[in-house]
């Protein structure tokens, strides 16, 4: 009987494909395995998901040209945790598959071209013709390219021709021309188990072990409970910076791996999984095959790495976001440090929370979790609050280290006295002062790139706007031009204002790039370096800075949120905040959450070592409960006073959350579409739904394209998933373009 496959194709689209076996297979192929299909003209290598058995015709459905695995790539709980993320987040499936797949480095796919009879008649009519179009003239060099003897050509060859793609196009169409799709096997084939994980570490057989204090200590044996008892459950390990949460995850990992089960680690940043998997190669040896997995790896790295952990060669994976795919076996443990950072959510389809998809793959795989964190979000608390999650805690630093005392600078007081408004005010300029006297070092956090925030018209008060985007330009001085920080727009600063021509243009706010010139002048001898996007490009760069402030080469380290995670500085006695006020201003649910969270995972980089820290807060608004809070580094009663707001606004913890946005190069389509939604949304509102919108998203206009938003909050998770699962399908049927309605289940931001 034939065989019926599902296929998840990396292509833009909610649903999935059905294929035959190949008949030259005495058995299908393995659900999980890879496979080379035919779609449309082209081969796309895809993923077995179902096999069913099927009696009678299956006319018209195309054979799996080849499978790539003899062993599935994805094991039946990661097929099932892709099919969650797509349901969940209301992703396109295949796309979804693309993330969790290695990248396909073992073979290379060639689509062959060749000419039809047809195809040779209508070259003789083209030819006759007294005048030919230039279309015409491009379909006529094509067809001319073909041997007499009736062989194929490569469809590359063809596209290289100006007009060639299209021209491809409408001759595959007429039938002159047929595809074909052939893959060939790259000699010397990569990936597979024979790729060992590259340098063997360095391990050293007593790196460094701490004796537990009774938190941590009590804290492991809660973990070590759930993994004996082999169940999935949910722990919220609650540490102020400086804890010592890492000596729980480590401890955590070997009791995993003496069960004989593997465990996958997941930290905010790339930067981070380097020093990470460092320390677990040190203390596991080099027998747990520590494996790292990032999206910065290239692709026969990333792809060896994969087939080690595939293989079982690897038990402990160390990884950012897209690591929660890692294709580990009997896992036993997931750790998500730092589980409140932005970065675990992917703004790009599919709009995934690694934090989250952990969870459900731990719930499917009976693993305990480790949720880490100084400032849990506010939705992991309230699942402690509710008794869903274990609640952790090491309210402590390790050693009796006291936490660093946190003084706030009221800028307006400032201002009254010195009467200028400068970046650094007159007590952090001090106080760095004091720092380079000592021999110690200064960490200044200033949370914008560049050199001034934008340009500003006296006569028309009009910004420098992007040319895509409804967004200010801002100056980048060192490159000499204005840059969109959303698209790739850049041009020089104009000479009068694009808006009315006014001569008088000024640059407003001070950027890393300003605050690093500004402390260059003011302490000529220091030695001092910034850190954030435009001064670092690359990860080497990047180390090299953090290695050089580690070393003590450096006074002064100066940039982005960048530094304020992870690290741990140990003659760090002065962390200055140059504005505690910019995350605050921005128009989103989370900015309150956003600025404690920085203001207290900064203050957590001073004193770390045996020296103590100080950390000065710059503000305009010190009354602010985010920032009152944050200074006094006191989680629960920021929790109290955020969560008032939240349920009051039915925001999430209390409400599930989407943002949808619809979106096109034409304000009328967008608006019309946006229209439609709202009536296919409408009749949501009974079964408790809030829908806002539609109204002009934040970014109005993003990389040229208009944008209409819709905010829905629902009481109940399954009513939003159910609603909005039938309102795109509603939009198929309105024939509204895929691309055009984008959702973003749980958003972190509403820009
Ligand atoms: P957190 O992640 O909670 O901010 P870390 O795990 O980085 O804190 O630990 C902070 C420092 O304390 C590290 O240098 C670590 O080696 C050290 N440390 C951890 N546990 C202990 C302990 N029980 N005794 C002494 N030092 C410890
Ligand atoms: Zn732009």
């Amino acid at each position: 009987m034939p065989e019926l496959c599902e296929v998840a194709l990396p292509v833009p689209l909610r649903t999935t494909f059905t294929y035959a076996a190949p008949a030259s297979l005495d058995a299908p192929p393995a659900c999980g395995a890879r496979v080379v299909v035919p779609f449309r003209n082209r081969a796309l290598v895809g993923v077995v998901l179902a096999c069913t058995e099927q009696a009678g015709v299956r006319d018209g459905i195309r054979e799996i040209s080849e499978v790539l695995d003899a062993e599935p790539a994805l094991t039946p709980a990661l097929i099932a945790l892709g099919r969650w993320v797509a349901s969940y987040y209301l992703a396109p499936v295949g796309e979804v598959f693309r993330s969790m797949l290695p990248p396909v480095v073992e073979i290379r796919a060639v689509q062959e071209i060749s000419r039809t009879r047809a195809g040779g008649e209508y070259l003789r009519e083209l030819e006759a013709l007294e005048e030919r179009t230039g279309d015409e003239r491009t379909e006529a060099a094509i067809l001319r390219a073909f041997p007499s003897d009736g062989a194929p050509l490569r469809a590359a060859r063809l596209r290289r021709l100006a007009g060639g793609e299209m021209a491809m196009a409408r001759l595959l169409r007429r039938g002159a021309l047929e595809a074909r799709v052939i893959t060939r096997r790259r000699a010397g084939r990569a990936g597979g188990v024979e790729f060992a994980s590259e340098a063997p570490p360095e391990w050293s057989p007593d790196a460094p072990r701490h004796a537990l204090n009774p938190e941590q200590l009590r804290a492991l044996e809660a973990v070590r409970a759930d993994l004996a008892a082999g169940q999935f459950h949910v722990n919220l390990l609650h540490g102020v910076t400086g804890s010592g949460k890492t000596e729980v995850y480590l401890g955590a990992i070997e009791a995993a791996l003496a069960a004989g089960r593997s465990a996958l680690v997941l930290v905010p940043e790339i930067a981070l999984t380097m020093a990470l998997s460092r320390l677990l190669e040190a203390r596991l040896g080099p027998g747990a095959g520590v494996t790292v997995l990032h999206s910065a790896l290239g692709d026969a790295e990333r792809s060896a790495a994969w087939w080690a952990v595939r293989s079982g060669a690897a038990r402990v994976v160390v990884g950012t976001r897209s690591a929660v795919f890692a294709p580990l076996e009997r896992l036993g443990l997931v750790v998500v440090d730092e589980e409140q950072e932005a970065s675990y959510k992917q703004e790009e389809t599919p709009k995934y929370h690694g934090r989250d998809a952990a969870l459900v793959r731990a719930k499917l795989e009976g693993a305990a979790v480790v949720l880490g964190s100084a400032t849990p979000s506010l939705e992991s608390y309230q699942n402690a609050r509710r008794g869903k999650y274990r609640l952790l805690e090491l309210p402590t630093r390790v050693a009796d280290r006291p936490l660093a005392r946190v003084e706030l600078v009221d800028l307006r007081e400032d201002f009254q006295r010195t009467h200028r408004t400068r970046a650094l005010g007159e007590r952090l300029r001090g106080a760095i002062g004091e720092r380079l006297a000592a021999g110690t070092q200064a960490l200044i956090l200033i949370n914008r790139r560049g050199y001034s925030w934008f340009m500003l018209c006296r006569s028309c008060g009009a910004a420098v706007q992007c040319q895509n985007c409804s967004i200010a330009l801002t100056w980048h001085k060192r490159r000499a031009r204005l840059l969109c920080h959303y698209c790739a727009f850049s041009r020089p600063a104009p000479a009068v204002c694009p808006k009315c021509s006014g001569k008088y243009l000024y640059f407003v706010g001070e950027g890393a790039e300003q605050v690093e010139e500004q402390l260059r002048a003011e302490f000529p001898g220091a030695r001092i370096a910034r850190l954030d996007r435009d001064s670092v490009r690359t990860q080497q760069a990047y180390r090299k800075i953090l290695e050089g402030f580690a070393g003590g080469e450096l006074d002064v380290l100066v940039g982005t949120q960048m530094l304020a995670k992870g690290h741990d500085f140990h003659r760090v006695t002065l962390v200055g905040v140059v504005s505690a006020d910019l995350a605050l201003g921005l128009p989103d649910f989370r900015a309150a959450e956003r600025t404690f969270q920085l203001l207290t995972q900064v203050a957590g980089r001073a004193g770390r070592g045996e020296l103590r820290g100080d950390v000065l807060i710059q503000t305009h608004y010190p009354e602010h409960y985010a920032i009152q809070c944050g200074a006094r580094q006191d989680y629960r009663a920021f929790f109290e006073r955020e969560a008032q707001f939240r349920r009051a606004m039915h925001y999430p913890p209390f409400a599930a959350l989407a943002n949808v946005i619809v979106r096109d190069a034409k304000l009328e389509n967008a608006a019309r579409w946006a229209r439609q939604l709202a009536a296919i949304l409408a009749p949501a509102e009974e079964r408790g739904l809030k829908v806002l919108g539609p109204a002009a998203a934040p970014l109005a206009r993003l990389r040229g394209e208009h944008r209409l938003q819709f905010l829905i909050k629902s009481p109940r998770r399954s009513v939003l998933t159910e609603t909005l699962t039938r309102a795109l399908g509603a939009c198929a049927e309105k024939e509204i373009p895929e691309g055009a309605v984008l959702v973003d289940v749980d958003p972190i931001g509403l820009m």
